[in-house]
């Protein structure tokens, strides 16, 4: 993993940082509220409650069960982020944050450009449309971390070139808003991102998914690393009912209780299509058909 948790004993506090792949990071610029935040909101929604910890622990447990999700965003964590601009590009799909990202426009682009480990560069995978099958070999990775990095190296010569108006491009000079047009995707940005925990969740559950890709993955994975110190009730819930939890639909309902019934259930018999039932079946690691 590409990521340097925070250690095991210590709770968050602004200024905290995981550095994650070659060059990123994940730095806590602020926090707002806590598990007893939550514990607090939602006893205004149900009137008087839970007390001890043992309590407010079983009413986060309650509330994430039952996607009761408004107490959750009494929380807040504003971030800053330091990550390839093609992670970037998927993490600022997520709307429900406020953004403030570096001007490329304004600053010159510091020479900082993610080159993939060999254990990370796989080819294509054959079953999944967005994915990665296994390693390549030791010595395809060499020639590949090669030939990125000799590119990212032209790409920035040209980017330097376009700035100071070299030889090389006529002796005349661009803005900074078009010389960046030299530089390649694994060029790294930065951003400040402010989100409440409710929507922190929900970008983690897609995030930290396995079908998400892995370098925006290890960034997801650094900040469940950051919640588990910050709201460790919280955190715990979510691993139990999101994470490692599932959800069926009335079909894999009535599967399961046929199952449960004795019978032998199929993809055939099912009703599900074929696609449903792999779905259904990975989460209990079973073959085709299931009695
Ligand atoms: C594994 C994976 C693969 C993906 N592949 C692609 C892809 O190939 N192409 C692509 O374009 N995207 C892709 N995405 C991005 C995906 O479609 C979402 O845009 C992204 O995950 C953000 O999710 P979101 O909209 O739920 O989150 P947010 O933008 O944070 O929104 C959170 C929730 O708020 C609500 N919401 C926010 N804004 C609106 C709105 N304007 N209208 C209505 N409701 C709103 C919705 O309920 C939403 O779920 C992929 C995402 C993942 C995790």
């Amino acid at each position: 993993m590409h990521q340097q948790a925070l250690s095991a004993a210590t709770a968050v506090s602004a200024g905290d940082e995981i550095r994650v792949l070659d060059h990123g990071f994940i730095r806590v610029v602020d926090l707002m509220g806590d598990d007893q935040a939550i514990v607090q909101a939602a006893r205004v929604s149900y009137g008087r409650g839970t007390k001890t910890a043992r309590e407010d622990r079983g009413l986060i447990r309650y509330l994430m069960r039952h996607w009761h999700t408004s107490p959750f965003e009494m929380c807040e964590i504003k971030l800053h982020v330091k990550a390839p601009l093609f992670v970037a590009r998927q993490w600022l799909r997520h709307r429900t944050a406020s953004v403030n990202e570096y001007s490329a426009r304004y600053s010159v682009v510091p020479d900082e450009f993610y080159v993939p480990t060999g254990e990370v560069l796989a080819p294509q995978s054959s079953d999944k449309k967005q994915g990665r099958a296994d390693a390549v070999s030791h010595t395809a990775a060499e020639f590949i971390r090669k030939r990125l990095k000799d590119h990212v190296k032209t790409s920035y010569d040209l980017y330097e070139a376009l700035l100071g108006g070299d030889d090389t491009v006529g002796g005349e000079g661009v803005a900074r808003e078009l010389a960046r047009i030299a530089l390649p995707l694994n060029t790294y940005t930065e951003f400040y991102w402010k989100i409440d925990l409710h929507n922190l969740l929900h970008f983690v559950r897609l995030r930290a998914h396995d079908h998400s890709q892995y370098e925006i993955r290890v960034y997801a994975e650094a900040i469940l690393s950051i919640m588990e110190r910050w709201v460790p009730f919280t955190y715990e819930a979510f691993v139990d009912y999101r994470l490692g939890g599932a959800q069926f639909s009335r079909l894999e309902l009535a599967a399961l209780r046929r199952m449960l019934g004795g019978e032998t259930v199929t993809a055939e018999n099912s009703g599900l299509s074929q696609r449903e039932w792999r779905e259904f079946t990975s989460h209990f690691a079973l073959g085709a058909s299931a009695a």
